[in-house]
């Protein structure tokens, strides 16, 4: 019966007073933890994909004393003015209408994140997405809006669809098939998590989406603990692959979740995968991948299809990885 006098309600909700009563002690140790200097550890770098150029670049900035958010920017800003990777940044397939909206997020030790949605002509949106997050009181802008607020920043406006993104859209259209491919080039959403020397993790995404997309449409990339989640008491994790099955299973959010609950990075990307895998009777034709990492430096990473990989920076070593898939072909 609502409303529930204050008494009534703590005796029959599952929460009970005396958790009620520990919480404040609970907050408060988070909290010292997060704030301690800890001693410094050997920070390391980790994306989605094929991207050893801008996780050494992340790599290096950390060993430099770069702090992982800054790291993280850094490094994906490398694939974003690349203009051989079609799928994130400047270069990026259009939407169907030829126009190229970008989608990135990022977030940081504290918790706290900026995000943002189909903006045009702004080439370094994870970048962006850092302004919003620390010179705006908001998480998220879209749109115009955030086009807007890139350009009152400094941000310089790009034709971001080259000679090349423009042929292949144009001869996309001659058929206009409308449906996800699944690793066309070994590239696709960037996603990079960071530990730095601190031992704090950050991370960003960044991404052209769907290529051909319908106008407006927005993937998992940019909605923080979908595309990507970090919590410095847990882990991080970030997604790639069709947004719609990611965001339909908060994948992100649900492998640090997981983690927190005390399985293993990898363990916690294989249940991500097979909550959207159980939601289809068939073998799906679309693609999601996810890394993890947690606060020990462990590793997880887990596709539905093969042909997904990760690059990751450790000990001034960058390595790349081919991930283990549900399905072997
Ligand atoms: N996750 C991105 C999206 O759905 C695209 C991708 O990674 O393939 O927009």
């Amino acid at each position: 019966m609502w409303p529930m006098k204050r008494r009534s309600f703590l005796d029959k909700s599952s929460i009970g007073l005396s958790t009620l009563l520990v919480a404040p002690k609970v907050w408060g140790e988070s909290k010292k933890k997060l704030f301690n200097s800890k001693s410094l550890v050997s920070p390391f770098a980790i994306a989605t994909w094929n991207v050893p150029e801008a996780v050494n670049l992340a790599g290096n900035a950390l060993e430099k004393g770069q702090n992982a958010l800054d790291a993280a920017v850094e490094g994906v800003s490398f694939e974003e003015s690349n203009l051989k990777n079609t799928t994130v940044g400047k270069g990026g397939a259009p939407d169907r209408e030829g126009n190229v909206t970008l989608d990135a997020c990022v977030m940081d030790h504290f918790g706290n994140c900026g995000s943002v949605m189909a903006v045009e002509q702004i080439t370094h949106v994870a970048a962006l997405a850092k302004d919003i997050m620390l010179k705006t009181p908001h998480v998220i802008l879209a749109g115009d809006g955030a086009r807007q607020f890139a350009l009152s920043q400094g941000y310089l406006p790009e034709n971001l669809l080259t000679l090349e993104s423009k042929k292949a859209w144009e001869s996309w259209l001659e058929k206009s098939n409308y449906s996800p491919e699944i690793n066309v080039e070994n590239h696709d959403t960037i996603g990079m998590l960071c530990c730095d020397q601190q031992g704090n993790l950050s991370g960003a995404c960044t991404t052209s989406g769907l290529a051909y997309k319908m106008k407006g449409r927005v993937g998992d990339s940019p909605v923080i603990g979908s595309g990507l989640f970090v919590d410095n008491q847990v882990g991080a994790a970030v997604a790639t692959g069709l947004g719609e099955e990611v965001i339909k299973t908060v994948g992100s959010f649900l492998i640090v979740e997981l983690m927190r609950q005390g399985k293993t990075p990898q363990a916690s990307c294989e249940e991500a995968i097979n909550r959207i895998l159980v939601k289809h009777d068939e073998k799906p034709d679309f693609q999601v991948g996810f890394i993890a990492i947690d606060i020990n430096g462990r590793i997880g990473a887990y596709s539905i299809h093969p042909g997904f990989t990760y690059t990751i920076y450790k000990e001034n070593k960058t390595t790349i990885k081919t991930v283990e898939s549900v399905f072997k072909i």
